[in-house]
């Protein structure tokens, strides 16, 4: 992890970013996805990811 991001991370303005959209919103960054939910609902599915 570069110091860039440590400094970022320090600030807590720049949130985990959805790596399929882009959007900052609602991202889950659990289980290393770093996918918004909308996004996780395509996802979720095909790597075998349930929500209830
Ligand atoms: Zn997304």
């Amino acid at each position: 992890m570069s110091k860039r991001t440590l400094d970022r991370m320090k600030k807590g303005k720049i949130k985990y970013r959805c790596k399929i959209c882009g959007s900052t919103h609602s991202v889950i960054h659990q289980y290393g996805l770093n996918i918004c939910r909308k996004c996780f609902r395509e996802v979720g599915e095909k790597i075998g990811f349930r929500k209830y």
